[in-house]
């Protein structure tokens, strides 16, 4: 299996091969090994769309050369986009986001097998834990209701559905019992959460039971501002193991800008949110998305942006060149910039980002925080994790030996780091973590 994209993709990948290995097919390491190759695709952006051609072109000659049998799953293959080039590349079986428990009738035939359905049976079906995960992460809802006229999500994955709150709760259940010491909430808007399904609880609900469960630590992603309410507000506040750590996507600082995205709020609307927020967890965390260079942004719109950002004092932003997708409303209304002006207003914000995130960062030296701790860091002299706020932090490998929770006082602070020394162990974990933080890239072979 190859995963490209987002956590939700990750997510669907293990949910995917947990079927494989139930119908006796075991998970390789290298595409050498493999006699069936699936890729997850993302289609959100032209970069992930040209990476996914490039793969298959190197898997088409291994087809040729010895029999291999490719797969093609993911956002990307739900679009026409995606079939053109699973027809290109010689794809056998192409699986959209809402038919991969199919995965077993596609290799039945081991002929072509093509499905774009959106079924009931992949909200209902309960995935086994993930084994040595620290961080193990849990879809509870899939699709969007909202309407961004940049965005392709809404026609990939479809309208929103919940998963049964209770289904949810058993699948927590099996990852509490794995050893996992946190979970991530997935969704395409998780505070949305209920919204589609009358008798579901709101998911301010479903965050106060997530937290009982007992996980040391919960964290979700990604929301949308419209339905971040205050009550999801106080139940972050006052649930101890959910981390005081919001990811709060903007995409701009420009009210025609925001108007012509189809974001629903106006930048004082989302900065009266990130006030309330703080005004109840002054010690919280708060990271965004924001797309530099949409169609028709203006320098005085782009200086709108620096505005905000320097309202909010984010403490970490990712941000994105835009970038226009076939069969959105953007790209069929609008005019695109030149790249040399996006890519100059990135390399602005990127600066003004660095700033914010040292200022950020150097006010933690000296403070005290939990942080979950993985293993070895690219500097073999340290460990790596993160905390509670989702900073990358590096402990002495001497002091935190074995994956788990310690206390740290942070000692010095990059933009992109904290470096600290263990004040505490708090809990370590009795199996060797895998990598948890990054997509897995693995292949299946059919036993
Ligand atoms: S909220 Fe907007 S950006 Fe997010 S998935 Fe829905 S349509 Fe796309």
């Amino acid at each position: 299996m190859i995963t490209h994209g987002c956590q939700m993709n990750e997510y669907d990948s293990h949910l995917v091969e947990s079927q494989l290995v139930a119908l006796g097919a075991e998970m390789v390491r290298s595409v050498d090994e493999a006699d069936f190759v699936l890729v997850n695709t993302c289609a959100v952006r032209g970069k992930p769309v040209d990476k996914v051609k490039s793969v298959f072109g190197d898997l088409r000659k291994l087809k040729h050369s010895k029999g291999l049998m490719l797969g093609m799953m993911g956002c990307l293959a739900q679009l026409e986009e995606g079939q053109q080039i699973a027809k290109k590349y010689e794809v056998d079986v192409l699986l959209g986001p809402g038919a991969l428990l199919d995965i077993g009738r596609a290799l039945e035939g081991n002929g072509k097998f093509w499905n774009l359905a959106f079924k009931d049976d992949i909200n209902s079906f309960i995935a086994p834990p993930p084994q040595g995960r620290l961080s193990a992460m849990l879809t509870i809802q899939r699709g969007c209701d909202h309407h961004c006229t940049y965005c392709i999500v809404p026609q990939t994955r479809g309208p929103q559905v919940s998963r049964d709150p209770d289904d949810i709760l058993k699948e927590l259940e099996g990852i509490v019992a794995a050893g996992s010491l946190e979970v991530n909430l997935l969704g395409q808007n998780v505070n949305s959460y209920g919204l589609d399904r009358a008798g579901f609880p709101s998911f301010a609900e479903l965050l106060r039971r997530v937290g009982r469960s007992g996980i040391p630590r919960v964290k979700f992603t990604t929301s949308h501002p419209m339905d971040f309410t205050d009550e999801i507000i106080d139940v972050i506040a006052q649930t101890a193991n959910v981390c005081k750590y919001i990811h709060l996507p903007v995409q701009s600082g420009s009210d025609r800008v925001l108007k012509r995205m189809g974001r629903e709020y106006t930048a004082q609307w989302y900065l009266e949110r990130i006030e309330r927020m703080r005004s109840v967890m002054p010690e919280v965390f708060i990271t965004t998305d924001l797309i530099v260079g949409f169609a028709g942004e203006t320098e005085s719109d782009f200086q709108q942006t620096l505005e905000l950002y320097d309202a909010v004092g984010y403490d970490q932003a990712y941000m994105y060149l835009y970038s226009a997708r076939p069969g959105t409303p953007s790209y069929a209304h609008f005019d695109d910039l030149p790249k040399e002006v996006k890519v100059e207003r990135l390399q602005r914000l990127i600066e003004r980002q660095k700033h914010w995130s040292q200022l950020k960062n150097t006010a933690l030296v000296g403070k005290e925080f939990e942080v979950l701790m993985r293993g070895p860091a690219y500097e073999p002299s340290f460990m790596e994790g993160h905390s509670s706020g989702h900073h990358t932090v590096l402990l002495p490998a001497g002091q935190a030996p074995i994956a788990g929770i310690y206390k740290a006082k942070i000692t010095h602070a990059t933009p992109h780091m904290l470096f600290g020394e263990v004040t505490q162990t708090v809990r370590q974990v009795s199996f060797a973590p895998m990598q948890p933080f990054s997509p897995v890239t693995s292949s299946a072979s059919m036993g």
